[in-house]
């Protein structure tokens, strides 16, 4: 319930974020610059505020929140982005405790592909615990029910 402050590991003393470094929390315009990070798993919408440097493609903020969010197969979402099916039935938990959201089908060619699934909880479970933790709504209008473009924004 309280708000990420962006910290640097380069210069501990220089405002973040810095115009010329990379600290800040970071957060993209479009979703599917996401695809490109490592192990996409929750998207969401964030407040940033404070000292905020803004980029071509997103921004770098002090202090941010989150607004709204939902969990996603990572590779649904890394191979297709918003317009892939975007549900996951699970999360598969490593050791170590690196999670994982998937979907059935993409679970199902993970053990095909002899790929040892740890541990498996139920993502619909982790998605409310997260929502009650930051005490924010699901984030759907991304993913309309047909799956293919974004919901028009209304006035
Ligand atoms: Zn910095
Ligand atoms: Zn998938």
């Amino acid at each position: 319930m309280r708000p990420a402050e962006a910290s640097c590991t380069r210069h501990r003393s220089h405002v973040r974020p810095e115009l010329e470094c990379t600290c800040g929390l970071h957060a993209v315009e479009s979703p599917d610059e996401l695809r490109r990070t490592r192990d996409p798993a929750v998207l969401g919408t964030v407040a940033l505020w404070g000292w905020i440097v803004e980029h071509e493609h997103g921004f770098r903020a002090a202090l941010a929140y989150p607004q709204r969010l939902r969990l996603l197969c990572y590779l649904c979402f890394t191979l297709w982005g918003r317009n892939g099916p975007g549900d996951c039935e699970v999360v598969v938990r490593h050791r170590g405790g690196r999670m994982v959201p998937l979907c059935e089908p993409h679970l199902e060619l993970s053990r095909r592909y002899g790929y040892r699934v740890p541990r498996i909880l139920s993502a619909r479970a982790i998605e409310s615990e997260l929502l009650a933790t930051y005490a924010v709504d699901p984030l759907r209008e991304l993913f309309p029910a047909n799956g293919k473009t974004a919901e028009p924004v209304s006035a």
